[in-house]
């Protein structure tokens, strides 16, 4: 190599290291992107933001497709001037954003009506209101709608004290899944006042293991959310209250019958109770509050098992000697014979007569019939089947129940003896395989339950968007 090539070579040397250095400066004057670290010139245009930080559009754009549908407006990345971007047009400015989620809040959660004179409902309108819910009973909706109705209009207008008629505490009888906490829990939710469910059976004399009677108003103000007030009220709904029934050839002292009754005829009446707030029973641990039952409305319910057999034998007894043969068959086949009870006949049963007196109003459930059992599975603005139809309608897929599936379905909760409560059980039980088989295939529009799918013969009808054809073979 010559002098001059070497000449040449270094100034071929000398261009590239000026060329490095130039772009050098060039980043070094140049902004670049915060996040993935291109210049300006391989980016293309920078957004500014505060605190002198530079965003590419891809990155941006990068940015808002991971966060999916955000608080942001939508918005054209060619609308972006020259870097110098008002984020607060994008995103809305916080403070008001804030605002408006509060407000919306607000709005979902709808103001409490209170009960006063003016929003009380009419007998009549209540027992409507039931009728939505409840089906049959139609005795026992009118008495416990009249009654209720008496009540609350004595104790918004407190006027309790000045009338000489009792409280409208009611005694409920009924058989087993009849619907007597369901009528109890509708009529609650219709007044919108705090409503309190428990066992007679847990209550025992106070001192002996068991809830203390006190423990039924505990719950009642955990339902009114510990307001004092509201709890006073409320309803109050003990069940299975023909379990503290007085027991029959005992020695030993009835904690948890005779006693029981006894301790709650304070409540029942109206008074000022000491009550543990969260608690079952009072210890020196659990701070106390007290509650006045004067306003507060007490319904008992119970199956009284045994109460038909005393009405029976109350009602031959009278008769002259040679009709009692033909009367006693009469009452065996009276399915509601319960409605003809006497508070004799409870007394009898072992009710004590000052518990019974306390609640003057008393009425019987009727036992249901199959009919009944059908019209509960469809009529009710809650239905089950309702609820199910709603689910697959989400899907988009019609659900049908053939009227005679139905009556199958009512005719196994029959033999079950559990009234209503089988329903739901013998329902989900079905509706299994439906509700899993279903979304597996987008194209099914609709499926008929049959008697047949019922009854283990067959399988339900499955149509497509045109066709018929049946659920696969298990
Ligand atoms: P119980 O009389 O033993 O207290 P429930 O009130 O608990 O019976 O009834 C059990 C279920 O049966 C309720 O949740 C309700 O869905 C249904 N049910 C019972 N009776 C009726 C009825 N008359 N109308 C509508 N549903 C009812």
């Amino acid at each position: 190599m010559d002098f001059k090539d070497k000449k040449e070579d270094n100034t071929t040397e000398n261009l590239v290291v000026s060329d490095l250095d130039q772009e050098k400066e060039d980043n070094r004057i140049q902004n670049f992107c915060y996040m993935c670290r291109r210049t300006e010139k391989q980016a293309g245009k920078l957004m500014r933001l505060s605190g002198d930080i530079y965003i590419c559009q891809d990155c941006l754009q990068k940015t808002f497709d991971t966060m999916g549908s955000g608080n942001f407006k939508i918005f054209d990345m060619g609308t972006l001037d020259n870097g110098n971007f008002d984020f607060s047009n994008l995103f809305g400015n916080p403070k008001l954003n804030a605002k408006k989620v509060k407000e919306k809040k607000k709005e979902k959660k709808p103001k409490e009506e209170e009960l006063t004179l003016k929003t009380l409902p009419a007998p009549h309108k209540i027992k409507a209101s039931l009728d939505e819910y409840v089906i049959g009973q139609d005795h026992a909706k009118k008495v416990i709608s009249v009654a209720v109705y008496n009540h609350y209009k004595r104790v918004i207008t407190d006027s309790m004290d000045d009338i000489e008629i009792d409280k409208s505490n009611m005694l409920m009888i009924g058989p087993t899944g009849s619907g007597k906490t369901y009528l109890v829990k509708t009529l609650a939710r219709l007044l919108n006042v705090p409503l309190a469910i428990t066992d007679a059976t847990a209550l025992t004399e106070a001192g002996y293991i068991g809830d203390d009677v006190e423990s039924v108003l505990s719950k009642l103000l955990a339902a009114a959310d510990n307001d004092v007030e509201k709890a006073e009220r409320g309803i109050v709904f003990i069940d299975e209250i023909d379990k503290i029934a007085k027991k029959k050839n005992t020695n030993s002292r009835d904690v948890s019958g005779e006693s029981v009754q006894q301790a709650m005829l304070k409540l029942l009446e109206g008074s000022e109770v000491e009550v543990p707030v969260g608690a079952s029973s009072k210890n020196a641990m659990v701070p106390t509050t007290t509650i006045n039952t004067r306003n507060i409305l007490f319904i008992c319910g119970g199956a009284f098992p045994d109460l038909e057999e005393i009405i029976k034998k109350r009602l031959t007894k009278h008769s002259s000697i040679g009709f009692q043969a033909d009367l006693k068959d009469k009452f065996d086949k009276d399915p509601n014979l319960l409605q003809k009870v006497t508070i004799e006949d409870l007394r009898e049963f072992g009710m004590i007569p000052e518990f019974i007196g306390r609640l003057p109003v008393i009425y019987s459930l009727n036992a249901l019939t199959e009919d009944m059992l059908v019209k509960i599975l469809k009529e009710p603005k809650n239905a089950i089947i309702k609820q199910y139809q709603k689910l697959l309608a989400l899907d988009e897929v019609e659900l049908l129940f053939d009227e005679t599936a139905l009556e199958a379905i009512a005719k196994r909760a029959m033999e079950k003896n559990t009234g209503a409560r089988a329903l739901r059980s013998i329902i989900e039980e079905i509706m299994l395989d439906i509700m899993y088989e279903i979304p597996k295939d987008e194209n099914i529009g609709r499926v008929t339950i049959t008697e047949d799918y019922i009854l283990n013969k067959g399988l339900p009808i499955i149509e497509m968007r045109g066709t018929n054809y049946y659920l696969p073979e298990k």
